[in-house]
């Protein structure tokens, strides 16, 4: 079983590429937990497990969380323990599709991972995508378009960098990394 760490800026399609992996079988997202409030159509314990303030401090506390961050300063999010060993018991590849901060905590700790940067094509397709999802106010993707700035600054941190062209690609070099990493196991 491996451990994917994912990251880039949100609107690089970091969705698309992980529920096509999803679809080949072998894999899971891992289920954060978060105190922002869910969207339309997200449900609780699928998309995230939305918990409040005092249920996710408590979860620090407990050291429940192998990593944890405030994102774009204001929510806070973080990796329950129990998704590893879920994953560790039912030989699933697990996907963290979490920020630079919780992949930087995942790295420090020393935990084995395969660490993916996604990159957009260009700065104007990373915006163009963004705005397209229509899911944020022009206020969260200033937001967001900032914190897109600081997390491409990042990308050489990590050992894998994948430009994210086309989904279906970058989903196959993501199971190539994989099947090396588990060959090598
Ligand atoms: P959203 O609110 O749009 O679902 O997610 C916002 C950001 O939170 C994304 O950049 C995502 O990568 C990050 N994120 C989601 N879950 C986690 C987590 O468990 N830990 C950390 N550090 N970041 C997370």
């Amino acid at each position: 079983m491996s451990l994917i760490v994912l990251v880039g800026p949100a609107g690089v399609g970091k969705g698309s590429v992980v529920k096509e992996l999803l679809g080949h079988g072998g894999y899971r997202l891992s289920v954060s937990a978060t105190t922002r409030e869910p969207r339309a159509g997200e449900v609780d314990g699928e998309h995230y497990h939305f918990v409040s303030s005092r249920v996710f401090e408590r979860m620090i506390e407990n050291a429940e969380l192998i990593e944890w961050a405030k994102v774009h300063g204001n929510h806070y999010y973080g990796t329950p323990k129990a998704e590893l060993e879920r994953a560790a018991a039912e030989r699933v590849h697990l996907i963290l599709e979490i920020d630079l901060q919780g992949a930087r905590q995942i790295a420090g700790a020393g935990i084995e991972h395969i660490g993916i940067f996604l990159e957009p094509p260009s700065w104007e397709e990373l915006e163009r995508r963004l705005r397209s999802r229509g899911t944020e106010t022009e206020s969260e993707i200033q937001t967001r378009l900032a914190t897109a700035r600081e997390e491409l600054a990042a990308a050489d941190e990590f050992e894998n960098r994948l430009v994210n062209d086309d989904l279906g690609t970058t989903a196959q070099r993501i199971r190539e990394l994989v099947t090396k990493r588990e060959e090598k196991k």
